[in-house]
């Protein structure tokens, strides 16, 4: 199994605001009395939506992601009154209790909040079953998408085949789910180093609903990934991006606004211009953001609303400067990185430990998931680090991440 594919720690969707943000995740728990202003707040407008692809349901283009969010039930009554009407959870992420708590406290929201859970099916009757667990834990009779998560080679030998979005007895699945009412829709979330693969079958299976993957807003046009986008796009799957930066450091925040002049002229932050340029990708409905403080939800919701599409041109200048800051989050593409280094360490997946490490401040789980690796894929000594670095596009600096790895992580 890939570090990629294990169950807690990837499962979520990141993307940091702001220092004052981080500032505030560490002391999570003593609310301010600017928070507490903040929570007795008029409900403002709804944020913005897009139609979820064929379904054409609305959804929030910025939703709330719940990965092991600290002082959740504060985030979700500020994050509704901030307009966010799209919730992220899954079994892994702990937060469905706390959802299905608040939900039950204010029914009228429930009705208003487009509700997404995950679970880890090995068959489609698995899927089923897991669904009613689902709703058990939220505390609902339904949900308005339910998503086979993490799609993957930890699945086993029937989704290493990639024709499972093809075949007759998922699609038999999905339908019964939907027929029963518990699910609105259907699909999967994939980060999966196959993902461009998994997408493409998707798109001419013709049965899912709706795909959240992990997306970068600079894809080259003629990328495996953008060409699987335009297909699932084509099908009426609807998209929803997620894990689309992070492992920038705080750099981010000083050194790019000075390189990007659309950012100083739309007086935005780097991240909130991360946003816009992910929006401007028509075929995203919404974006999965791990909000964890209220400062996040608060600059992530002005973003939304001070939005209006990017131009190329702009959108390479913000890309060459995040990727200037040294970006330590592997994208988790075809792994070329390994295969021009002639390794067999998984040079991605030790890149991607390390940004949990540093950046997110997991330091167990990166160190846990580190042991769990086996001895070859954390085994980068006869690595040629040059010729890796050139071959990656995010241009991950090894010859500097991969030591820190080790010292970090072993
Ligand atoms: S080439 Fe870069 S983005 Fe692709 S798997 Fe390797 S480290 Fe990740």
């Amino acid at each position: 199994m890939s570090v990629s594919d294990q169950n807690a720690l990837d499962r979520r969707e990141w993307m940091k605001v702001s220092a004052a943000g981080v500032a505030a995740t560490a002391v999570a728990g003593s609310a301010s009395a600017q928070d507490k202003a903040d929570e007795v707040q008029k409900v403002s407008d709804p944020v913005p939506t897009r139609p979820l692809g064929r379904s054409g349901i609305p959804v929030s283009m910025l939703n709330l992601g719940t990965w092991r969010n600290p002082g959740l039930d504060r985030l979700l009554r500020f994050s509704y009154a901030n307009g966010v009407r799209y919730l992220d959870t899954a079994k892994s992420y702990g937060s469905e209790p706390a959802i299905g708590r608040w939900l039950k406290d204010n029914p009228d929201a429930r009705k208003n909040i487009f509700l997404v859970t995950k679970d880890h099916p090995n068959t489609p009757d698995q899927l089923i079953k897991q669904l009613d667990e689902r709703l058990a834990a939220l505390q609902t009779d339904y949900v308005d998408l339910f998503f086979i998560h993490g799609i993957g080679d930890s699945y086993g030998k029937d989704y290493k085949s990639l024709d499972w979005p093809k075949s007759k007895e998922w699609k038999d699945a999905f339908e019964k789910i939907k027929k029963s009412g518990k699910a609105k829709l259907v699909g999967f979330s994939c980060h999966d180093q196959k993902r461009t693969e998994f997408l493409e079958s998707a798109a001419q299976g013709g049965f899912v609903d709706a795909i959240m993957v992990q997306y970068s807003p600079w894809l080259d046009k003629d990328a495996p990934l953008n060409r699987a986008l335009d297909a699932c796009h084509k099908a009426g799957i609807g998209l929803i991006s997620m894990k689309q930066v992070a492992g920038t450091g705080d750099n981010i925040l000083n050194d790019v606004p000075k390189h990007v002049p659309y950012l100083k002229e739309k007086k935005l932050s780097a991240y909130q211009g991360l946003l816009h340029a992910i929006w401007s990708d028509e075929r995203i409905s919404s974006v999965c953001v791990s909000m964890r403080n209220t400062d996040q939800i608060r600059e992530n919701t002005a973003a939304i609303k001070s939005y209006e599409p990017m131009k190329l041109t702009d959108i390479h200048q913000l890309r060459d400067a995040v990727l200037a800051c040294g970006k330590t989050l592997c994208a988790d593409c075809t792994g070329q990185c390994a295969t021009a280094g002639g390794t067999k360490a998984k040079l991605g997946d030790l890149t991607r430990l390390l940004t949990y490490h540093e950046d997110f401040g997991y330091r167990s789980e990166a160190k846990r998931m580190f042991r769990e690796m086996d001895a070859e894929s954390r085994d980068w000594a006869d690595a040629d680090l040059a010729a890796a670095e050139a071959a990656c596009p995010n241009k991950l600096k090894f010859s500097s991440l991969l030591p820190r790895v080790n010292q970090c992580l072993s």
